[in-house]
């Protein structure tokens, strides 16, 4: 078969694909092994090795209790165990894995590789190996923390999370999940002060279970579960759309006719090459022991879904490293390109990622879930209190913490949640959380009984308004929602600052609570009225209404709720050291740690918007500019034509000026874009301002008429896949 063009080929391609099929492990009977039989055969926790003494497991327990530093020769012990399970399963090399400030993940390998003496090869990974690496810390973002001369980072074993498996097309790598921290200690990375929020939050947690009677609770942890958003195109589509390749983003296209009115993706039936990835995909999770759970079709064309079952907040944050990297790696094999971009396509909906949020005692409690007793019920209701007081008071760190110039698309855009931070609580929470604000006896009001005594929280109706999923920050049913965040975050930050945020309020409720108790309060009476405290200052940030009206951004204003409206908006609120605070006050991050991240955000947003410019720029003159000319021409000739034969050219001279027009439109627009790029402040926040106030709309204007100069050339002469082909055709 011939192609008129490389878009016309790949089209082609796309629709005749098969499915890849792979092998499903069987056992030695030939029959299909289950997920149990499989399920985290990839990962190694030194507390499910049978090599390891029970002595030397407690030792462990301990550290990653109380931080203590292990004995070398205890790690020898799991060194030697983990090296043995791993080369045993065909590994060869291991690394370090850790989480840079980049957001994604880096790993340098070393082979087990070594000699004995006489150059005798032996396999070994040593106790030093595996508590501390040293990568060059000089190639990491730093935000200017550290001068060259020493840039020396230190990465550290984490003994909470699993080390895991990491297949490669031929052979296997050992990951070895780790803190990076520069030589004074200065957190590097993601994960140290996740971990700091998640103690912080451990140790006012189980304060507070202490003080509300629960004496044998130990221990109390975050739990998080993220959904996961994201699209597939198919492979040759994407590398023929450099700014996909670019800028993980379409910087224009015309709309389809059909794009998601009808609502019928969502229920649809999964086609069938994207579930043979699916399949795929969750035996690689399980492998690696990630709770991969549900899998369904999303709200646009080409958008899916994956949530995993919720666990402890670091685990759950490595999870999603490494579900985002399985989902990229394994969409390749079935020749898809997974864009995890928060908007990749312009008017259809963008990708989310919603954090489940809840915390957990050693004892089985769900702190946010309604109980069955009184004291139950007061406990629950002074928890979220505390935890809609907490996003109240630091809502803008909030919006910080979910800033990205991908989400900038998301928030605030017709669909996601704005970029204004506040509390969905659902009707009927809503309306006892109110009685408690106004101070009001547990009296019948409405059809809602708020009498605690008579356990009528635990038997309450299961909320249908907990669909609303217009809220950036939602209760539904047992835990918080957290949805603002962007579909290609490393869900560490915003779970740190949110964590921090709670510990912060549960800190001070802690303190509360305590005099109260000790000037004869009861327990439940101390908790209502903490809760009444929290209410009456946290009121205005609940709204239960339609955050995506425009009336809600007004009365929010009225309300006196921040709209930080995009990044660069947001981002100078980590320079105001009152508003992180709390974050400094509870060791979360130290004050440097903090202007260092605000850095690397303020200089990626900066980079990542100029490199969208430069492609759109580069598009416009070798792209767009051409086929328009080309089709112009052929429309002259024809015009000429016809006059010769003296008949009149209405349709084409309106279509001939009409992409002339928009031609002649953006070809300016797209100079003086050009010359804004070249002459952007140095300063980097203003640099951000300049983007994100005018870069970006006349980027945005330019890309409008590129969708109109699409529409009125004949299809087949646009040099780039459409819209339709990247979400429709597979
Ligand atoms: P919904 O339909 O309200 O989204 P699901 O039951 O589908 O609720 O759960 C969505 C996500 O929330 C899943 O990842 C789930 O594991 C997680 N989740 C459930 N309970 C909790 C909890 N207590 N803490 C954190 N995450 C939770
Ligand atoms: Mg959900």
């Amino acid at each position: 078969m011939s192609f008129v063009s490389s878009r016309q080929q790949s089209r082609h391609i796309a629709i005749n694909r098969e499915e890849r099929y792979f092998e499903r492990p069987t056992d030695s009977n030939g029959n299909y092994q289950r997920v149990t039989d499989y399920y985290g055969e990839y990962i190694f926790h030194f507390a499910d090795a049978q090599e390891i003494p029970a002595s030397i497991k407690e030792e462990l327990e301990q550290a990653v209790a109380d931080g203590a530093v292990i004995s070398r020769e205890h790690a020898e012990v799991v060194a030697k165990a983990v090296t043995e399970w791993a080369i045993k399963k065909g590994a060869t090399h291991f690394c370090h894995w850790f989480q840079p400030l980049t957001g994604s993940t880096a790993e340098k390998h070393d082979a087990f590789l070594d000699f004995a003496d006489k150059e005798q090869p032996i396999e070994t990974l040593s106790a030093s190996q595996l508590i501390q690496g040293e990568p060059d810390a000089s190639s990491f973002p730093n935000g200017g923390s550290r001068s060259t001369f020493e840039a020396r980072g230190y990465t550290a074993w984490d003994l909470t999370s699993p080390m895991f498996l990491k297949e490669g097309a031929n052979g296997m790598t050992l990951c070895i999940p780790t803190a990076f921290v520069s030589y004074h200690g200065e957190a590097l990375d993601i994960k140290t002060p996740l971990l700091r929020s998640v103690s912080a939050l451990n140790k006012e947690g189980t304060r507070f279970m202490h003080l509300c009677g629960e004496k044998d609770v130990k221990k109390v942890s975050v739990t998080c579960g993220a959904e996961q958003e994201y699209f597939l195109v198919d492979k040759n589509f994407y590398f023929e759309r450099p700014d996909l390749v670019m800028s993980g983003r379409t910087l224009f296209g015309a709309p389809s006719s059909r794009n998601q009115q009808l609502d019928d993706h969502y229920f649809g039936a999964i086609p069938e090459r994207v579930m043979a990835f699916m399949e795929e995909l969750d035996l690689e999770l399980h492998r690696l022991g990630i709770p991969a759970k549900t899998r369904h079709n999303e709200v646009a064309p080409g958008q899916f879904e994956l949530a995993q079952i919720f666990r402890d907040a670091n685990t759950a944050a490595d999870n999603n490293q490494m579900v985002m990297a399985m989902i990229e790696d394994i969409a390749r094999r079935h020749n898809f390109v997974a864009l995890l971009h928060e908007k990749p396509f312009a008017g259809i909906n963008g990708s989310g990622k919603h954090l489940n949020w809840s915390m957990a005692t050693d004892t089985g409690i769900n702190l946010l879930g309604p109980g069955k007793e009184v004291h139950q019920n007061s406990r629950f209701l002074a928890f979220t209190s505390i935890v809609i007081e907490a996003v109240k008071r630091h809502s803008k760190m909030l919006r910080v913490a979910v800033s990205s110039q991908g989400n900038d698309h998301r928030l605030g855009a017709n669909e996601a949640p704005p970029s204004i931070i506040s509390v969905f609580t659902g009707s009927t929470i809503g309306s006892i959380l109110e009685a408690i604000k106004d101070g009001k006896e547990f009296t019948p009001e409405g059809d809602i009984t708020l009498d605690l005594g008579a356990n009528q929280l635990a038997s309450l109706p299961k909320d249908n308004t907990d669909r609303n999923r217009t809220s950036p920050f939602a209760f539904t049913g047992n835990k918080f929602e957290f949805r603002a965040v962007g579909s290609s975050h490393a869900i560490g930050f915003p779970l740190t600052i949110l964590n921090g945020a709670v510990a912060s309020v549960l800190k001070e409720s802690n303190d509360i609570l305590e005099e109260m108790i000790k000037g004869g309060e009861s327990v439940d009476k101390a908790l209502l009225k903490l809760s009444e405290k929290w209410m009456k200052s946290s009121w205005n940030v609940i709204f239960n209404g339609d955050g995506y009206s425009e009336e809600w951004v007004k009365e929010a204003e009225k309300r006196g709720l921040p709209n930080l409206k995009t990044t660069a908006d947001a981002l100078p609120i980590m320079m105001d050291t009152q508003e992180t605070a709390y974050l400094t006050d509870l060791g979360i991050y130290r004050r440097g740690e903090i202007e260092t991240r605000y850095n690397v955000l303020i200089e990626r947003y900066c980079t990542l918007r100029e490199i969208e410019f430069t492609t759109l720029i580069d598009l416009v003159h070798q792209y767009v500019v051409p086929a328009a000319i080309k089709f112009k021409k052929e429309i002259a000739d024809v015009v000429l034509a016809q006059k010769e034969l003296k008949v009149e050219s209405t349709v084409e001279m309106d279509v001939y000026k009409k992409v002339n027009l928009m031609l002649e439109s953006l070809y300016e627009d797209t100079r003086n874009l050009a010359n804004m790029v070249k002459t952007l402040p140095e300063n980097e926040e203003e640099r951000a301002k300049e983007i994100a106030n005018s870069l970006m709309p006349l980027s945005e204007q330019i890309a409008k008429f590129i969708g109109e100069v699409e529409v009125h050339m004949p299809n087949e002469q646009w040099p780039l896949p459409s819209y339709f082909d990247m979400l429709f055709l597979r």
